[in-house]
């Protein structure tokens, strides 16, 4: 096949709410490749069926987004990072063989090279809010780049201590109760819950407790700017927000199925956050 009759889609239910097409809708047009890249409304007890005729629907791979991450693993050849998050979100064909990855991790990690360059250098202890896909998935990308020392806080304290027995030592469960203490030395704070996210509860952190140093992530990105990123950034802290993240993690599909690493540009990053309905802020920093 080549890449001028490439497709690949998006698999969910439901799948209204994806920005996936627009960003690989966008890249095509961009680097003028003749292919394709399709929602998919596809309903839990049709999705095995769905992800074993890709080839024959005539896609490449595909992205998979809610509720079926979790069954993708277990229906294709999954890479390491993909077995550590517990979940896949994107499938691709290898010859034969459906070959899947979880690019939350490089997503977090590109964006935060991006907004915070030599964050790595400085990051000795990490805080990680919350404890479920997304916080495997940054969990395992800090430890991945050195984080020597990380606490994740989570509401319920159960799934925190499931994240810390599968990651070990150099991670340790923390009740929200004593984020105040462990916010003290926190080289980086990131945020996976959906705290802050729109019709949900703010996330009322007290930023000032964070060292002068210390770089703040969110992972959630409606609203792009977050009142944790608008606070930490009133204390002219290092931020990086989620629509970075979901443009970084986005760049290995397209290469994956059309043969060509995309660049996240600003017009990229203001087309998305203009249809996430936010008026473009500015950058993160
Ligand atoms: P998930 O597995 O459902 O985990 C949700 C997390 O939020 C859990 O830790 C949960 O705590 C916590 N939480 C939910 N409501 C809460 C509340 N009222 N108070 C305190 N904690 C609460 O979801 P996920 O897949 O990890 O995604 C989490 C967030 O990351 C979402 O906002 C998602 O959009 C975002 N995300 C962004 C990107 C990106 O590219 N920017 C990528 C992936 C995910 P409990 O365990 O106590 O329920």
């Amino acid at each position: 096949m080549t890449t001028a009759n490439r497709a690949a889609c998006v698999i969910g239910w439901p799948v209204e709410h994806s920005r996936s097409p627009l960003i690989h809708n966008y890249w095509l047009r961009q680097y003028g490749i003749a292919g394709e890249y399709r929602r998919e409304l596809v309903p839990r007890e049709e999705f095995a069926s769905f992800v074993k005729s890709l080839a024959t629907r005539g896609y490449v791979g595909a992205n998979v987004t809610v509720p079926h991450k979790e069954a993708a693993l277990a229906l294709s050849e999954p890479d390491d990072r993909a077995r550590a998050v517990g979940a896949v979100n994107t499938l691709w064909l290898d010859d034969d063989e459906l070959r899947s990855t979880n690019t939350d991790v490089e997503g977090f990690l590109d964006n935060l090279d991006v907004c915070a360059p030599g964050w790595d250098r400085h990051a000795k202890t990490a805080v990680v809010l919350g404890a479920g896909g997304a916080a495997r998935a940054v969990i395992y990308g800090l430890l991945e780049r050195g984080v020597e020392r990380l606490v994740v806080v989570n509401r319920t304290p159960a799934r925190a201590e499931s994240v810390q027995r599968q990651f070990g030592e150099r991670v340790s469960a923390a009740r929200w109760d004593k984020l105040d203490a462990a916010l003290g030395d926190a080289a980086l704070l990131v945020n996976t819950t959906t705290l802050g996210m729109q019709g949900q509860r703010a996330l009322t952190i007290e930023v000032a407790r964070l060292p002068g140093h210390a770089i703040v992530a969110d992972l959630v990105y409606a609203p792009v700017r977050t009142p944790l990123l608008a606070a930490a950034q009133a204390r002219e802290l290092r931020t990086a927000d989620g629509l970075g993240m979901l443009l970084h993690q986005a760049v290995r599909g397209f290469s994956l199925w059309f043969g060509k690493t995309p660049a996240v540009t600003p017009e990229l990053r203001a087309l998305v956050e203009t249809d996430l309905g936010s008026p473009p802020a500015k950058a993160a920093r």
